[in-house]
């Protein structure tokens, strides 16, 4: 019996890096996943069979598109009692260079993304009683040079979950954040090439500072989401999870 049998999850950006690991350990755990991303190719997910993810097109910073996929998903499985506000992207710059548009980009997608899916879905979960809703933080949260936007957002991230803790915990919903530090991702690889360097060699520069001596993969987030999003884990509420091979603040 998977630890997730029964469930129903919304993973967001859940078609490739991180997104996509905590999609296929959901699966094997039981859960019927859903996944919402940006730029979706189903044949991303032509390994999936009959029990694979349904997958939709959609942008978390369209409210009406999020609202359309939870709808098709009750429609579909008559619940969704898992959220993983997931999808992100990064437009690193220093202060000095950094545009409006890498700031408001950055800002649409990780807050008024968790902010629209959150909304969307904790509807439905109010109504069932039940729900566990998992955001996206990052390491980058306590500070990182060239992120003034994705830092913040990602501190963001963590009062946000606080507070729908706050909120819907009375409701039987918990909502907590997991704070990942280097995963190997397209995103690192962006981070690699925004530094001029090739991404093997980022990962070696970056082993060596972290703790356990390697970096981490979706698979390592996937594991702690498994955590949050299981029902024995329903006294465990608003907190921030840094999963980073080492301690964090
Ligand atoms: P990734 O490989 O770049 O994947 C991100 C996914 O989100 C992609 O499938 C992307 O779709 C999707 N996405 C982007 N904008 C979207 C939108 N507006 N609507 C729907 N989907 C959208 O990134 P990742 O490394 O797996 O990161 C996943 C999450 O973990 C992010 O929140 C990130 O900030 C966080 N995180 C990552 C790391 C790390 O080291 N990798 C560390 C800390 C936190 P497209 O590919 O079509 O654009």
């Amino acid at each position: 019996m998977g630890r997730l049998e029964g469930k129903v999850a919304l993973v967001t950006g859940g078609c490739k890096g991180i997104g996509r690991a905590i999609v296929n350990r959901f699966l094997s755990e039981g859960a019927r996943v859903c996944v919402a991303d940006y730029d979706n190719d189903a044949g991303k997910f032509e390994d999936g069979s009959k029990d694979g993810p349904l997958v939709f097109k959609a942008d978390v910073r369209k409210r009406d598109e999020i609202q359309s996929v939870c709808d098709k998903i009750v429609a579909t499985y008559g619940q969704i009692d898992i959220l993983v506000n997931n999808a992100g992207i990064i437009r690193d710059h220093l202060l000095y260079k950094m545009r409006t548009s890498d700031w408001d980009d950055v800002m649409d997608v990780h807050l008024k993304g968790a902010f629209f899916c959150s909304q969307v879905v904790q509807e439905y979960m109010v109504k069932e009683r039940y729900g566990r809703i998992i955001n996206l933080s990052s390491t980058s949260a306590l500070g990182n040079k060239g992120q003034a936007n994705y830092a913040t957002a990602k501190a963001g991230i963590q009062g946000f979950t606080k507070t729908l803790a706050l909120e819907l915990g009375k409701y039987g919903i918990t909502a907590n954040a997991i704070a990942p530090g280097f995963i190997e991702t397209d995103m690192t690889k962006q981070t690699a090439n925004r530094l001029g360097i090739d991404f093997e060699t980022l990962i070696e520069a970056s082993k060596a500072r972290i703790p356990v001596g390697r970096t981490g993969k979706g698979e390592d987030i996937a594991n702690a989401a498994v955590f949050f999003a299981e029902e024995s884990s329903s006294f465990v509420n608003g907190q921030v999870l840094y999963v980073a091979g080492g301690p964090k603040a």
